[in-house]
């Protein structure tokens, strides 16, 4: 039987050379030569004027937080549809997240709703564009500067989408990549912090060097380093740079066919999902998607276990996504809901499927997948 993995690790050719230049070098600390250039790509890519390499999503997630000055009390909206680092980072702040509510066709954050969940302790809003379908930036940047709310784009999975012509990335006062290798561009662990505002560079700089002014230091533009501030270490080492440059130098490549795989599958399974009441992702007029992941929505969450059984036992790794942060464990404690609720969140997260999509799927691992899904009929128990 054909085995199709959900996620494999995708290989350029470039990454393994790019690591042994490294290590022949000597250069394996932090912000050498390959952070340098990696970090250009990513600047580049997301349309910003600085970005620092992290140690991943979550780190640059919270060098975010920090970077925002949050005291205990203060609040931040997003979704309650996302990974934990999204709502994590905020509340090691001592923050309280306010989840709200996602649209019914984009699964973002619903703008519609966010204006009145805001109060006198909300401080900025975070917006993850899921699957790297924008959210609805211009509504979200015109509520965020009536009320004075920095905007955080949690954009791992937005890398190459772009929202009216502007890439993701480009919107909020920062925003945030993963390089997780389950991710389009990948190092195993990774991610970095976009910078949109450029007064915030110098401090993030200090943030993720121990609280050190180390980077200016390197610069010459001071003759000692010295703690400065608060701080980690969010900085990868060249090694894990390396690989990521030969990944970044890829990514037309990557996402050309990673392009492939979501097309065939949005084209060939539109009349299957369409007789079966299965709905496929809506990407809105003036976003471009990056073909980071391929979900459906079936018709109710006895059919999804049923899809995920059917696919299951013909080999197909086909998974659910995110459960709701608003009911974990850690949300109920540390967050809250605002007013409305997070009903569709609660209602997506159980009928969703995502399938395989990782760079290297053969034509017949595709054809595999699909032959699959058309081949599900609800079995009596999901009838
Ligand atoms: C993957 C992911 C993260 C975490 O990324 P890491 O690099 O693994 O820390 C955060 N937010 C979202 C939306 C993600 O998909």
């Amino acid at each position: 039987m054909t085995e199709v993995p959900f996620n494999r690790a995708y290989l350029t050719g470039a990454e393994l050379d790019y690591v042994g230049q490294a290590v022949d070098s000597g250069i394996i600390g932090g912000d050498g030569p390959f952070t340098k250039k990696a970090t250009a790509l990513v600047a580049g890519l997301t349309g910003a004027t600085s970005a620092l390499l992290t140690t991943s999503c979550t780190h640059a997630l919270e060098l975010s937080a920090l970077l925002l000055d949050l005291r205990p009390g203060d609040e931040v909206i997003m979704p309650s549809f996302t990974f934990t680092s999204t709502a994590n980072a905020f509340v090691l702040r001592g923050a309280t997240p306010v989840f709200v509510d996602i649209r019914p066709d984009t699964l973002n954050l619903d703008e519609r709703l966010t204006e009145a969940a805001i109060t006198s302790r909300t401080r900025a809003v975070v917006v993850v564009h899921y699957a790297g379908v924008a959210c609805e930036m211009a509504t979200i940047m015109a509520i965020a500067s009536r009320h004075r709310l920095s905007v955080i784009e949690d954009n791992a999975h937005g890398l190459g989408g772009s929202y009216h012509g502007r890439p993701l990335g480009s919107f909020g006062a920062m925003a945030t990549q993963s390089f997780h290798v389950t991710k389009n561009v990948q190092c195993g662990e990774g991610g970095a912090l976009v910078i949109g505002d450029d007064r915030l560079t110098e401090r993030a700089e200090i943030i993720r060097e121990k609280g050190t002014d180390r980077a200016r230091f390197f610069r010459g533009q001071v003759d000692k380093y010295c703690w400065r501030d608060l701080g980690s270490s969010y900085l990868p080492s060249e090694l894990l740079a390396a690989y990521l440059l030969g990944q970044l130098e890829s990514f037309e490549r990557i996402q050309e066919k990673r392009g492939q795989v979501w097309s065939a599958y949005d084209q060939r399974l539109a009349v299957w999902a369409c007789e079966r009441g299965v709905r496929r992702p809506t990407v809105p007029a003036g976003c471009v998607q990056p073909a980071h992941l391929y979900y459906l929505l079936l018709p109710n969450p006895v059919q999804r276990d049923d899809f995920l059984r059917h696919l299951s036992e013909r080999g197909v790794r086909a998974v659910h996504h995110y459960q709701p942060l608003h009911n974990a464990p850690a949300g109920l404690r540390h967050a809250r809901v605002a007013p409305g609720g997070c009903s569709v969140t609660e209602e997506v997260a159980d009928v969703l499927v995502r399938l395989p999509l990782f760079a290297g799927m053969a034509a017949e691992e595709v054809d595999h997948v699909v032959d699959s899904v058309l081949a599900y009929a609800p079995s009596r128990v999901a009838l």
